[in-house]
């Protein structure tokens, strides 16, 4: 086809001043790319019966490409919904220093596994160990990547080849594909389920009790809450159970909070500190929940069991990186000085007062009306703590409710804003919670809504 032969050469769409800025931008491979990718494009169009576009439309396309591919997919959001501890949003915002922590050692080289008076070999345990332990009273405590991995060392370790003995009540999923009967299979462990769904008494763990077990392990219910006829012995209890059978008990507590929740009108979210003293041998929690600090599995307990854990091979699989300790270390701190909820972002957004929610609702709605010419009213509403801690627990909060055509649209276009701000819809408004939104994000935020509203009035 004649027409074919019009389209002009790779080469010649490189040559001009448009390609040599896109080459400077973008480096001449992914422009390679992108021109082939554009003129392959072309081809197909024309052989299905278009005609030869102009070389500076085959360049839009080229820029368009390049811009696609290399815009970042991981980048700053605006969490409007109210949900504290969003795991699809990143879970916790780290707190000032905690970022700062990260700069100074992402930045250079650093201590991490250097010992400055030996001038030898350190080992990277030593940064947050020393302050988990005087915080939560433990022995010994080992970092790694996640509370699952957290979970996967301690049973692989301790209990390979041999029973571990749970509550049935306790055999939950959390999001993400974590469930207690997978991760216990794939640690080689086997699962003893004891008691049923709703009771489990003491007597059923001692029942199950035998030459194979290797633990006892409670599990958080996370993300659900069982009401009604239940029954769960006192971790105290099994502790005592565990302890004249001299076997470990090893506490899954999910959150595993370090200050009470319940000095801010929520539930008493299970903490650290509590599990230790009722006896737990082992205690595993994130770090990004309500800790408030990056992605991490801290296990603190027993000495000799830390040990056994920071031997075993999977320990240097699942190793936390330095980054993540930088800002672990900087946030323990926080709980240290007795600051947590002062500079830790997650404890500020729940400790926030509602009349200063209240406050700032008011003036999102002002603005939001005046400038969008929408009905912004302030409504009560609740806030959620979120990842899997205090299920169905809820904070009062005021809203900013917009009244639009569409909230399912306004939604979609606020979801591919630069940031993208994620808001709520209830009761056929959308609406959005000044609790989990940034100080400093107010502005764009007020921005992306006034633009989302702006497209969806002059598109019809
Ligand atoms: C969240 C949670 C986990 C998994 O923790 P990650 O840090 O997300 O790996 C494990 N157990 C419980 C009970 C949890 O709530």
């Amino acid at each position: 086809m004649s027409e074919l032969r019009q389209l002009p050469s790779v080469d010649r769409l490189l040559s001009g001043p448009v390609a040599l800025e896109l080459i400077a931008r973008h480096g001449r491979p992914l422009v390679l790319e992108a021109v082939r990718h554009t003129l392959e494009a072309a081809r197909q169009a024309i052989l299905d019966g278009g005609h030869v576009p102009a070389d500076g439309t085959l360049l839009a396309e080229v820029r368009t490409y390049l811009e696609a591919a290399t815009a970042p997919t991981l980048r700053p959001a605006i969490n409007a919904t109210g949900v504290i501890i969003h795991t699809n949003l990143g879970r916790a915002p780290l707190s000032k220093a905690a970022r700062a922590a990260i700069e100074a050692v992402a930045r250079g080289y650093s201590t991490l596994e250097y010992d400055v008076e030996a001038g030898a070999r350190g080992s990277r345990s030593v940064h947050a160990e020393g302050v988990l332990c005087r915080l939560t009273g433990a022995e010994a405590a080992l970092v790694v990547n996640n509370n699952a991995g957290a979970i996967l060392l301690i049973l692989t370790a301790l209990a390979a080849g041999r029973e571990v003995v749970i509550s049935r009540g306790q055999l939950v999923e959390i999001g993400g594909g974590f469930r207690v009967p997978d991760v216990m299979r794939q640690s080689g462990a086997r699962l003893v389920e004891v008691g049923t769904t709703n009771r489990t008494h003491l007597r059923d763990y001692e029942a199950a009790l035998g030459p194979d077990t290797a633990l006892v392990l409670r599990a958080h219910h996370s993300n659900f809450k069982i009401i009604g006829f239940t029954a769960e012995p006192a971790l105290a209890e099994l502790a005592e159970l565990a302890r004249r059978h001299n076997l470990p008990l090893v506490d899954d507590l999910g959150s595993g909070a370090l200050l009470d929740t319940a000095a801010f009108g929520l539930d008493h979210e299970p903490m650290v500190q509590e599990s230790l003293v009722a006896g737990a041998s082992l205690v595993a929690f994130s770090g990004d929940k309500l800790l408030g600090g990056p992605q991490a599995g801290i296990i603190v307990g027993r000495r000799d069991l830390v040990e056994v854990l920071e031997r075993h091979p999977l320990a240097r699989a699942l190793r936390a990186d330095k980054l993540c300790l930088a800002a672990l270390q900087a946030t323990l701190l926080h709980y240290l000085r007795d600051e947590a909820v002062r500079e830790v972002p997650v404890w500020q957004m729940i400790a926030a007062p509602l009349a200063a929610i209240e406050t700032r609702a008011h003036r999102w709605a002002e603005r939001l009306a005046a400038k969008t010419g929408l009905r912004a009213e302030v409504i009560p509403g609740e806030s959620a703590v979120g990842g899997g801690s205090l299920p169905g627990a809820t904070l009062p909060t005021r809203l900013v409710a917009l009244t639009v055509a569409s909230p399912d649209e306004l939604a979609a276009r606020l979801r591919t804003a630069d940031p993208p701000v994620i808001a709520r819809i209830e009761a056929d408004r959308l609406v959005l919670d000044p609790r989990t939104v940034l100080a400093e994000d107010e502005e764009p935020l007020w921005r992306a809504v006034e633009a989302a509203v702006k497209a969806a009035q002059t598109q019809g």
